[in-house]
């Protein structure tokens, strides 16, 4: 089991945006989180990635818990997430942005002299190599000195997830990354998750695009008011009364 989350509810003041909520990922699954807006899911991926600390109820990664961890030892421990919003270092270029995402000090322009010694120069090359294999996984690699903010919308949501590629994640949270998306970049995407999967790398999916979540997910968890209503295939989860009443709507 990769994830463990257990009974985890979470209160903001007077606010119950998470209500026990439990479900467990295996190695190299694809889950959806999907819900109405306002369901808990964006506050699951905070609670997972230790934003903030949950009200009660434990999260178990690889067999550890989270309780107590920072954020930054999450992702050390292999956990990486992108956001809802678009948050690129918007001036910086397309390789840039993924040595920011591997936690190196960058080795162009203004942070050219950091890098001093011999042994730091062979560090910078690791990096910069590391950082065009992910550019490559996420077919940006020939922009790799393109500025970020020059990109095409499809292109930058890319390259957030290659920034969180960057930090070798055992297990990927994507915040609807199909937001906005037109249908060549929605299908762009769903190769690269296809990819990343192969990779062996697990993904937990936020999304609203049914279509994209049903062909890629093996499995779906739903929230509706902060509680789970339903975890099962694609299949089951879209004939499933509750959800179709809370969620998918009536045809
Ligand atoms: P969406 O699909 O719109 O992104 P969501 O399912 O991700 O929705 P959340 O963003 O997790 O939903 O929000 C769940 C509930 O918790 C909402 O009522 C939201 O207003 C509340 N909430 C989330 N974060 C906070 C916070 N930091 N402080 C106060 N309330 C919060």
């Amino acid at each position: 089991m990769v994830l463990e989350v257990k009974k985890i509810s979470k209160n903001f003041g007077g606010i119950q945006a998470l209500t026990d909520v439990s479900f467990s990922i295996e190695q190299g699954e694809v889950i959806g989180l999907i819900g109405p807006n306002g369901a808990g899911k964006t506050t699951m991926f905070n609670m997972i990635t230790a934003m903030f600390p949950p009200s009660s109820g434990e999260i178990i990664f690889m067999g550890k818990s989270l309780s107590g961890l920072k954020p930054h030892e999450i992702t050390k421990l292999g956990i990486c997430r992108t956001f809802q919003n678009i948050r690129l270092f918007s001036d910086l270029t397309v390789r840039e942005n993924v040595m920011v995402g591997n936690h190196c000090r960058l080795t162009t322009g203004v942070w050219q002299s950091v890098f001093r010694t011999k042994h730091q120069k062979q560090e910078e090359k690791k990096v910069l190599e590391k950082a065009d294999e992910i550019l490559e996984i996420v077919g940006l690699l020939e922009h790799s000195q393109t500025i970020a903010k020059n990109l095409s919308y499809g292109q930058q949501r890319r390259l957030e997830i290659a920034r969180a590629l960057a930090s070798d994640p055992k297990l990927l949270l994507l915040d609807e990354p199909a937001a906005g998306m037109n249908e060549k970049e929605t299908n762009d995407l769903f190769d690269l998750i296809t990819k990343i999967k192969s990779l062996g790398i697990t993904v937990l999916l936020i999304e609203h695009d049914m279509p994209l979540v049903m062909r890629i997910c093996s499995r779906l968890v739903v929230l509706n008011f902060g509680e789970k209503i339903a975890e099962g295939t694609p299949d089951s989860i879209q004939t499933n009364k509750e959800v179709i009443e809370a969620y998918l709507g009536v045809e």
